[in-house]
């Protein structure tokens, strides 16, 4: 099969023939139809994860879509034919006390889909069934493969809000994360506000349903979020440390800032600025296999499809290029 494989870090993808994966017991082999490129890959591909353990080659890609091609020996619910999504996590041990918690994208000994095993930068992946979620009838099958990854990130801290109908959720970036966080919170009611730098994305935020859009490149982002009242809950997509510093004056009472991007230059906090109106910073990885299920209803039921570009699997060292450029507007997905 025709796969894009990292076969050292650093260097561009090696766009070859591999062996189609076989299928064990509990698996799925699946025709691929859809990867997200994620800016985690570009993180992989360019060895700023190489501690991480990634046993090299390996195929990346962990937002993908496609059709159940052979289910393997004890694979119970899935059969050939039907529309499946493979995300991040792949295994979880399920007796570790973050799994018995409930939190099993927390799990130690997690296998991760394009990371610790192959992902879907190939035409065929292989996935274990019970980490394979179906894709609802109404959802295109490539437009729907950032919702395996971009999707869940920004659905599941608005999930865990718990009824935003009224509140001020703030969506920081407007990228693949964030285009799908303004949708999704403005689908649950909340007063959706988006929060971009410069005008060029101001027309299509306001499509996507936020109801405010702030143009953080005029004036700090926090001191226009609290002219309006401040946020309830900000999602922070976009991958800056002053973003993160700005956002954290706009927080309202009990407001809380969640970091979704992979920041990791240092930012300052002043502590004090928390206490009063007891403000939480927290983090947020992923979602439970629950909340992916719940997400993908949910984006079929509102008719919330990622928007992408879509681009050929040969064509992959360009994308990346273009994302490290900053030049990928919203999403690309590769296709066979
Ligand atoms: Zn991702
Ligand atoms: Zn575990």
């Amino acid at each position: 099969m025709k796969a894009a494989v990292c076969e050292a870090f650093a260097k561009p993808l090696v766009v070859k023939e591999m062996p189609e994966p076989s299928v064990g017991p509990g698996e799925v082999l699946i025709r691929m139809k859809g990867c997200g490129v994620c800016h985690s890959d570009l993180h992989l591909v360019d060895g700023d994860w190489a501690d991480w353990g990634t046993p090299l080659p390996i195929i990346p890609g962990h937002e993908v879509t496609g059709v159940v091609e052979k289910a393997g020996e004890q694979v119970a619910g899935l059969k050939p034919g039907d529309r499946v999504g493979v995300p991040w996590m792949q295994y979880a041990c399920g007796v570790c006390p973050a799994c018995r918690s409930g939190a099993e994208m927390l799990c130690a000994a997690q296998k991760s889909t394009g990371v610790t095993v192959h992902g879907g930068y190939a035409e065929w992946v292989k996935a274990p069934a019970a980490f394979t979620h179906r894709i609802p009838e109404g959802l295109d099958l490539v437009d729907a493969a950032p919702l395996l990854c971009a999707g869940i990130t920004v659905f599941s801290p608005l999930r865990r809000a718990g009824n935003l109908a009224g509140k001020t959720v703030a969506v920081a970036g407007i990228g693949g994360l964030g285009h799908l966080g303004i949708r999704m919170a403005a689908a649950m009611g909340a007063h959706v506000v988006a929060i971009t730098r410069g005008g060029d994305k101001k027309d299509l935020a306001h499509e996507l349903g936020a109801h405010e859009v702030i143009d953080s490149g005029k004036e700090k982002a926090g001191k226009q979020l609290a002219r309006i009242g401040g946020a309830d809950l900000i999602l922070l997509t976009g991958i800056s440390a002053q973003l993160f510093e700005e956002c954290i004056p706009g927080l309202g009472p009990n407001g809380t800032l969640v970091v979704l991007a992979a920041i990791a230059e240092a930012a300052k906090v002043i502590p004090a600025a928390l206490l009063t109106g007891q403000k939480r910073i927290e983090g947020s990885v992923i979602g439970t296999r629950n909340d992916m299920d719940a997400m993908l209803t949910f984006a079929a039921d509102h008719g919330i499809a990622p928007i992408v570009e879509r681009h050929p699997l040969s064509a992959v060292n360009d994308v990346l290029e273009r994302m490290r450029r900053g030049k990928i507007r919203l999403r690309a997905v590769l296709t066979p």
